[in-house]
């Protein structure tokens, strides 16, 4: 049964640190091998001030960093904004100053290595040096967000998909919120952190998770390591039902979350706390979002020369977008949601997933 840990804490270092430092302890911390490789995964979503709520609070950072010196382990701070630079992130956040004379690598989430998950996307493209850690501490922070509801332990992971392959997801995805939150636990499960302590002391409500968001204190860390467990007594604690949080609910069909949690600590009663109105999963303006994804996203095409139209495709297509047509196969890309399995099943080898022109120049552009 997952155990998640809730103490009281405020960003005074002299209390935060010990309050850290026991959570770490009681979910078996103590267990980091001397001179492992620890990745810190704070939210560094934009370039933003501490009092903003947007990222994780330096102080925070700072602990987890003193947590894995204490273990005589290496912490390498890792990440991929979302928005600006991961300097300017790192900068602005206040996280440079906070950990400034401590031994510690910055390191940008930049190469992706293709990773079979299973589920509905079969291959997803996460950062190698999440997958290759010895260890993850996994440091969310509590925010309201206006496409899932709240960003917590195990949507802080979506940070270890690399640079624009974030919106493509967003894509990809299309406006299924459902579909969005399968493919966030698919990646929490292939990254699984060994730990996950969540940022609650000033946490976000409203229209989160950027600056339109308002800080809320809340006075909080909490840990654990099943981040879909976390994330379910959090709902709890703001008066949500689990299940409506969709990757908890995710997790849960997915066999990542099981019927039990023992909590260990007193859990705050937050009234009030204001959910975001959600909106779509996509970005732009709405009448564009088909036309973005036809043409910015890879898509898949046939070798007509060597398809021998054995209907594995259209069989296995989760979104019936493929069909016979007379001697060829045709392709809906307005249904198509890109998950590329019709490539990974067609037995012939037809299939494969072609950029468009507009992607090829966006790809140019940003040099990814
Ligand atoms: S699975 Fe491959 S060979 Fe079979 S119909 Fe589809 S594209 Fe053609
Ligand atoms: S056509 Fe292929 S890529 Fe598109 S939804 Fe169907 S199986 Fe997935």
């Amino acid at each position: 049964m997952p155990t998640v840990i809730i103490r009281k804490a405020m960003y005074d270092y002299d209390t935060l640190r010990p309050a850290f430092f026991e959570i770490m302890d009681r979910l078996g911390g103590k267990s980091i091998a001397r001179n492992s490789r620890v990745v810190i995964k704070p939210n560094l979503l934009s370039p933003a001030s501490p009092e903003k709520a947007v990222v994780t609070h330096p102080l925070v950072v700072r602990a987890a960093v003193q947590y894995v010196h204490e273990r005589n382990a290496l912490p390498v701070i890792s990440d991929s904004p979302a928005m600006g630079s991961f300097e300017k992130v790192l900068k602005e956040s206040g996280i440079k100053d906070a950990l400034k004379g401590l031994d510690v690598e910055y390191r940008e989430f930049k190469k992706s290595v293709a990773v079979t998950a299973g589920g509905l996307f079969h291959t997803i493209s996460i950062a190698e040096d999440a997958l290759n850690a010895d260890v993850m501490i996994n440091l969310p922070k509590l925010k309201t967000h206006a496409q899932m509801l709240l960003t917590l332990g195990v949507k802080n992971l979506f940070g270890c998909v690399v640079g624009l392959s974030k919106p493509e997801w967003h894509l990809r995805t299309g406006a299924d919120r459902d579909m969005f939150a399968r493919l966030l636990v698919q990646i929490f499960n292939a990254v699984n952190p060994s730990f996950t302590v969540l940022d609650g002391i000033l946490a976000m409500e409203g229209q989160g998770p950027g600056r339109s968001g308002k800080p809320r204190e809340i006075g909080v860390l909490m840990g654990s390591g099943n981040a879909a467990a976390l994330d379910s007594v959090v709902c709890r604690m703001l008066g949500l039902a689990p299940e409506e949080l969709l990757t908890c609910r995710a997790a849960r069909e997915m066999g990542l979350l099981g019927g039990e949690i023992a909590v260990d600590g007193e859990i705050p009663e937050i009234k009030d706390f204001e959910f975001p109105v959600v909106g779509s999963l996509l970005f732009g303006p709405k009448k564009l979002h088909g036309t973005m994804r036809r043409h910015l996203v890879q898509r898949p095409e046939v070798d007509e020369a060597t398809c021998a139209l054995c209907g594995e495709c259209w069989k296995y297509c989760p979104a019936k977008a493929i069909e016979r047509k007379g001697r060829r196969i045709a392709f809906d890309y307005d249904k198509c949601i890109r998950c590329y399995c019709c490539i990974e099943v067609c037995p012939h080898g037809a299939l494969k997933a072609v950029e468009t022109l507009p992607g090829k120049v966006l790809r140019k552009i940003t040099k990814r």
